[in-house]
């Protein structure tokens, strides 16, 4: 089957569906207060990449807000499979959430007595093959990333306001992603997406104190580096280092590894993919299949 055929489709209150079927109730926390967490797979050639990890920071992400899986982790696993194998899709987006559930109209959590557990399976959305050859423009946000003692960006949760807002913001100014800087002017991440800049040679990427989500694709790109015999490291890092970087990119289950082309109007690099991103993309590619979890 082609990548693009197949069924959008949502697990719900333990039934697979269209997805434009989907229905929850107004009174959801998830809806009502961001109340919940969620994780974003990809699934190529019928294998779900590291799934095991995004399994565990799921679980992690629930315990940290206090929110108890219904039927824990084994009964996300079998919705996902359940889901997945029933889309007939071979690449495949997938996204859980789990919400605090239906409660009254007050933001206590205790007023929800049951979390809700919900799955979607949707096509993936890669960037176009033109965008991956020429690499993409980000602009400077002028939203910061909440501190990390703020709102853990460890935990994968329903607020996902500022990143809208950035991701808004770079629409408007014709870019196609927003860099997200901390209170303290340091990088953090990307609206949706992990950063990395090359440096004399060395991988670069800013550390979960600095706002970073700790990125499954982010910390495979450190592995994969390493194993080519790159220097990859976590270092907090500003704008110039983005300004100064030989090559630049973003990480993300989504998108997977995309080449950043300039920065606020000036090219990055040498103002194309260069050397490293196109090992690392191939490395990653590969690993899909050697990392991934068949369905
Ligand atoms: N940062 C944020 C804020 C994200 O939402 C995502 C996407 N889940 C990422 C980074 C990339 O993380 P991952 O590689 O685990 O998808």
């Amino acid at each position: 089957m082609s990548p693009a055929q197949g069924r959008s489709l949502a697990w719900l209150d333990g039934r697979v569906m269209e997805l434009s079927e989907a229905r929850i109730p107004v009174t959801d926390h998830g809806f009502l207060y961001g109340d919940g967490v969620f994780e974003g797979m990809r699934a190529l050639r019928r294998r779900i990449f590291r799934l095991d990890d995004h399994m565990r920071r799921f679980a992690a992400s629930a315990r940290a807000i206090a929110l108890e899986l219904p039927g824990g982790i084994e009964a996300v696993r079998a919705a996902l499979f359940e889901t997945l194998r029933a889309s007939g899709r071979d690449d495949a987006y997938i996204r859980v959430i789990a919400s605090r559930g239906d409660g009254a109209l007050g933001v206590d959590p205790t007023s929800c007595q049951v979390p809700r557990l919900l799955c979607i399976v949707d096509v993936l959305r890669l960037y176009p093959p033109e965008k991956l050859e020429a690499g993409i423009d980000l602009i400077t946000s002028s939203y910061r990333r909440p501190p990390a003692d703020v709102l853990d960006p460890r935990v994968k949760s329903l607020n996902y306001l500022n990143n809208a807002l950035a991701k808004l913001e770079a629409r408007q100014r014709g870019a196609d992603e927003a860099l997200l800087l901390g209170l303290d002017g340091r990088v953090a991440e990307a609206s949706v997406a992990n950063v990395f800049a090359l440096r004399e040679g060395a991988l670069l990427t800013p550390p979960a104190v600095d706002g970073a989500l700790e990125g499954i694709t982010r910390r495979s790109v450190l592995e994969l580096a390493r194993a080519a015999g790159i220097s990859a490291r976590e270092q907090s890092l500003g704008r110039i280092d983005f300004f100064a970087a030989e090559e630049a990119f973003l990480t993300g289950s989504g998108a997977g590894i995309v080449p950043i082309r300039s920065l606020d109007g000036r090219a990055l690099g040498a103002g194309r993919p260069g050397p490293v991103y196109r090992q690392l993309h191939a490395a990653y590619l590969a690993a899909v299949d050697r990392l991934g979890t068949p369905f």
